[in-house]
């Protein structure tokens, strides 16, 4: 359990250090995994990735009870759905990187490129708009998130998941990259 606080807690600080969050934007969480009833840590609702620390992440099981009374993420629920659909998964990063989130309230989308796998669909799956921190935002992204690693969402940002939060961070940086990359393409009249 003291590893599971410990991944989100340099995943937060990660995150924010390489600007993919500002504000209080942005939430990460780890499960862990047992066969009483997995349970996850995730950042808490109100407070910058900055400012994360062992007293604030909240702990909650799949139901989205809470185990230490630590307010969890106005995202919980995503980050559940998400669990219940990727059982593969343990990690989750939900960021507001602008540059990927830039091409999300934009009729261009993020081309995939090597990094992701073999690539097979020309561009990131995108949802449409949904609230933030609503039901419909959780199903909607827990259908897609079965076949894919990465999510651009609709007006808001982006959620990536991975073996553990390190790499789900990681793949979250990557996307930042790729689309910066993009955009600058872009800017100087090439095509993608
Ligand atoms: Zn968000």
């Amino acid at each position: 359990m003291i590893e599971l606080f410990k991944n989100v807690l340099d995943t937060s600080k990660y995150v924010f250090d390489r600007n993919l969050v500002s504000g209080k934007a942005g939430n990460i969480s780890a499960r862990f995994k047992d066969p009483q009833g997995d349970v996850v840590a995730i950042t808490p609702t109100g407070v910058s990735l900055s400012q994360v620390n062992n007293k604030n992440i909240a702990m909650v099981n799949m139901k989205g009870e809470s185990l230490n009374n630590c307010k969890p993420s106005s995202e919980l629920f995503l980050h559940l759905k998400i669990y219940e659909a990727r059982p593969d998964i343990q990690g989750i990063v939900h960021t507001h990187s602008p540059y990927a989130t830039g091409f999300s309230f934009s009729e261009k989308k993020i081309k995939r490129m090597e990094g992701f796998g073999p690539v097979i669909k020309p561009y990131l799956a995108e949802i449409p708009y949904y609230t933030p921190g609503s039901k419909k935002l959780a199903e909607n992204v827990s259908k897609i998130i079965k076949n894919e690693d990465v999510i651009i969402l609709k007006n808001h940002g982006v959620v990536a998941v991975g073996k553990d939060t390190q790499e789900a961070g990681a793949l979250a940086e990557f996307v930042e990259e790729i689309a910066k990359t993009q955009f600058i393409c872009h800017q100087l009249g090439g095509k993608i």
